[in-house]
């Protein structure tokens, strides 16, 4: 595999080099071949194997089993979090500059693999290339965001007044302990390298359970960390079911702290659980979605519509990000709609490794099996303007059409409830403040959207919204699109439950503990 380096983000992606799509199709080859693997789980430095392994299956063709994983049990994961306590002194003595350099190799081994983890992400979920291409390079980016972080402030060694000269005072952060890492399916790189990295940065030693879809990514991040010289125990990776190895996490009294990313009701689940420890203990969770964008009379309506049609079908709509809602002006209704439509017309669904195709298939079984009950639910109610019906013509996978609903009662459950597939319900509105109420009044906060091209109407909006990601006049993604450094990302209100974001300033202090030393000569 080519040793050049592609720098990959959302935005660069518009216009790819060709040889980016070489490498790519060169990889899909690589990733088929090895089709039916077993792979071990990674405790203490070693392989492990279950008593049972579960087949990871393709959305994009069901016939292809991707591999067989470790069913992990609750032992396996207890002594994942033996491991990790016996390596956690040695990691968190050494010096911090160490452990940046560790975390840099593995980012760059990550980058350097970029082709291969793409390709075998697109068949693992079904995200097309470009996506997959940028999954891998975010995972990478937290990770160097962070390892800039704990530099940049000089690992978080403060000095602070001091009273007399005899006083020496400082603050210093030190990291908490085993840190669980939880991840979801859709961003099965960079929601799970990316917390695991800022918590190995910060000196934890990590337990990671990956999404029972989404295994075989997640080896191939241990991978990464393991060649990058992370030593035996202060990374591990189990795999298996939610219930049985992430439960024997959450409940466990050894661990210090926990990163979950994932749906609303398994995150408030697991702050309840933690909170049934001795002592508090830090989570940080990123939840669910269910965000809006607002469409004024005074917006350009070809961005609203492209951003709007991008963030509403991107990824098949299961980005926590997804443009789920949308607020439009009753006077540009009917012709935001027509763009809408015309757009959403022209998206190829199928097999998602193809260049020409930019939507893939829903995740697995239940998310296709609920877009059907959804679809069956809002004909009833609504009215289905586009889509609304499964696609077997698009191969032998969980294929479903990007589907737009008009005219659903505002208090239908479905304006509320985190569908997490390809399904944009729009309404029109008489003014910009019943628009606003309406996109406030739901649980979520993680990403909101507004047209205008008038700046007193930004920023009103900018002022009320109650959400931790915005965008403005963002033709390339209305709610969508977020990268380290460039925006921050992290939920309000039941989207997360710290008020800080990752990729910025605010993050990696939260796997650390701060401790005052005062020394008087
Ligand atoms: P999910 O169903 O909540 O699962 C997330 C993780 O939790 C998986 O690893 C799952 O394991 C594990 N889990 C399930 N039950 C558990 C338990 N009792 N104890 C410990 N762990 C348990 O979420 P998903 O379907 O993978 O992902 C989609 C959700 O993630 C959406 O709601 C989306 O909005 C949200 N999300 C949020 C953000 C954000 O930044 N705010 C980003 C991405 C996604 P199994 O897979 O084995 O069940
Ligand atoms: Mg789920």
């Amino acid at each position: 595999m080519s040793k050049e380096r592609f720098k990959v983000t959302y935005s660069t992606l518009a216009t790819p080099d060709p040889t980016l799509h070489e490498l790519y199709e060169a990889a899909v080859v690589r990733a088929k071949a090895n089709f039916g693997k077993v792979y071990p789980m990674f405790i203490n430095g070693e392989e492990r194997f279950a008593d049972k392994t579960f087949d990871k299956v393709s959305p994009v063709n069901l016939d292809w089993v991707m591999g067989k994983f470790q069913f992990g049990s609750e032992q396996d994961a207890q002594d994942a979090v033996a491991a990790a306590r016996a390596a956690f002194p040695a990691w968190s003595g050494r010096p911090w500059q160490e452990r940046v350099a560790i975390m840099r190799k593995a980012a760059d081994l990550i980058s350097d693999r970029l082709f291969d983890m793409a390709a075998n992400m697109s068949l693992e979920i079904g995200k097309n290339r470009l996506e997959a291409l940028g999954d891998v390079e975010e995972t990478a980016d937290l990770i160097r965001y962070n390892c800039d972080a704990i530099e940049k402030n000089n690992n978080f060694n403060f000095t602070l007044l001091s009273e007399s000269e005899r006083h020496h005072n400082r603050s210093v952060l030190k990291p908490y302990g085993v840190w669980v890492v939880i991840s979801p399916f859709n961003f099965p790189g960079a929601l799970a390298g990316g917390p695991a990295g800022a918590a190995l940065v910060a000196g934890n030693t990590v337990v990671l359970k990956p999404a029972t879809d989404t295994p075989l990514t997640a080896w191939f991040l241990t991978e990464c960390f393991r060649d990058a010289g992370v030593p035996a125990g202060a990374f591990n990776f189990v795999t298996g079911s939610g219930r049985v190895v992430g439960q024997t996490l959450i409940d466990h009294p050894d661990v210090d702290g926990i990163t979950f990313t994932g749906s609303y009701d398994v995150g408030m689940h697991i702050i309840r659980t933690f909170a049934n420890g001795k002592q508090p203990r830090p989570v940080i969770a990123e939840m669910g979605g269910k965000n809006p964008a607002i469409i004024s009379n005074k917006a350009d309506l070809d961005k609203a519509a492209l951003g709007v049609m991008r963030s509403a079908f991107g990824l098949q709509g299961q980005k926590c990000s997804a443009c789920s809602r949308v607020y439009v002006h009753k006077d540009v209704k009917e012709q935001f709609m027509q763009k809408l439509l015309d757009l959403t017309r022209q998206i190829k669904v199928g097999d998602p490794t193809d260049k020409e195709n930019w939507m893939g298939p829903a995740a697995n079984k239940s998310a296709y099996e609920d877009y059907q009950k959804f679809a069956a639910d809002l004909r009833k109610n609504g009215n289905v303007a586009y889509g609304g019906k499964v696609l077997d013509d698009a191969g032998n996978g969980y294929y479903v059409a990007p589907t737009i609903v008009d005219n659903l009662p505002h208090d239908h459950n479905l304006w509320k409830h985190e569908m997490f597939l390809p399904i944009v319900t729009v309404t029109e509105f008489e003014d910009l403040d019943e628009a606003m109420a309406k996109a406030n009044d739901v649980e979520y906060g993680l990403t909101a959207g507004f047209f205008s091209e008038a700046d007193d109407e930004i920023q009103w909006w900018l002022d009320n919204i109650e959400a931790g990601v915005l965008y403005v006049n963002r033709e390339s993604g209305a709610t969508t699109g977020a990268w380290p450094g460039y925006q921050s990302f992290g939920g309000w209100k039941g989207s997360g439950s710290t008020g800080k974001a990752a990729g910025s300033f605010y993050y990696i202090q939260q796997y650390m503990k701060e401790q005052s030393q005062t020394i008087v000569d």
